[in-house]
């Protein structure tokens, strides 16, 4: 078996373990469970900040060793997506690992995720569609198949994901209830700049000037809320986030959308249960996404 691997060392002195290969996350991982110790997981695709380390603390509260993993998932990615130019930064991931109490961090190769010969996606129907399901076709069933791979190889007790993606988390919830993956998918809150964007390895391809119209997305849905809440008329309130948008310099809008909160069914009336607003816009080539709930 090849030797888990060891991050160079941080400035602390504290260096972060590496496993480059599955053999070498489970005999870590067994070794966890023989001291009777339980084990958590954060799948993520690297370039990380705070949002990420704030699912790491969150799985450090519910478990005693964190595995982290870092993988940007191909199958994920659309063909006009930025899967080749997206951030990778190993090093400074691990460090920012080790300091939040990560115990492991686990970066496996698409040769070995998806070997030749490869055939089986995992198809989420129902949460899976509408809001980013129609507009990136193919995306979810990558996060699934790739989410469902990681538990497989990880099988951890709890797995933690963010409301930043709220769809995503929905869709991992059912994943594990259908198929009887026996882990506890928590949702983590959605962390955010002092200016309300939300977190995001995307925002750096955000130049100055967009940067400064980006907080507008989290602006606008925080007053569409009021406003529904308020007992205005639904429609009217999405209509009226829409256009404050696009006067605001958004290229487009993909989708502002009142939906149930559990089962993401659309919802055309103020809501008297659990509601959530979705947004998804594009700032020149750069798309963001939002949610709160009401
Ligand atoms: P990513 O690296 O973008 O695939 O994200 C990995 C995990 O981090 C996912 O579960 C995301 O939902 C979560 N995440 C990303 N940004 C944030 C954020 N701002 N707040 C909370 N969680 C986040």
């Amino acid at each position: 078996m090849t030797q888990t691997s060891q991050a160079s060392p941080l400035s602390g002195g504290e260096s972060l373990p590496i496993a480059r290969e599955t053999a070498d996350l489970r005999a870590t991982i067994t070794g966890w469970r023989a001291e009777g110790l339980r084990v958590g997981l954060v799948p993520t695709m690297g370039a990380l900040h705070d949002g990420h380390l704030s699912l790491v603390r969150l799985a450090l509260q519910k478990t005693d060793r964190v595995v982290a993993s870092i993988f940007v998932n191909p199958t994920q990615f659309g063909p006009d997506e930025d899967f080749a130019a997206y951030p990778r930064e190993e090093a400074s991931d691990a460090a920012k690992l080790a300091a939040a109490g990560a115990s492991l961090l686990y970066t496996p190769t698409v040769e070995t995720m998806y070997p030749h010969g490869f055939s089986t996606m995992v198809t989420v129907e129902g949460v899976s569609r509408g809001l980013c399901g129609d507009r990136r076709p193919g995306h979810f069933q990558g996060v699934a198949t790739v989410v469902t791979k990681l538990l497989m190889r990880c099988l951890p007790d709890v797995a933690v994901f963010g409301e930043k993606d709220y769809q995503q988390l929905q869709v991992l919830k059912r994943l594990a209830r259908d198929l009887d993956i026996p882990v506890e998918i928590l949702g983590a809150p959605v962390v955010r700049e002092d200016d309300g964007l939300a977190m995001s390895s995307r925002n750096a391809y955000l130049t100055t000037e967009q940067r400064a119209i980006a907080p507008a997305l989290n602006r606008t849905l925080r007053r569409v809320a009021a406003d529904i809440l308020g007992g205005a008329e639904v429609s009217d309130c999405l209509e009226w986030g829409i256009g404050e948008l696009l006067k605001d310099g958004f290229s487009s809008v993909d989708y502002l959308e009142l939906r149930d909160s559990k089962t993401l069914a659309p919802l055309d009336e103020a809501p008297d249960g659990d509601a959530r607003l979705f947004i998804a816009a594009m700032l020149g080539k750069v798309r963001l996404i939002d949610n709160i709930g009401l």
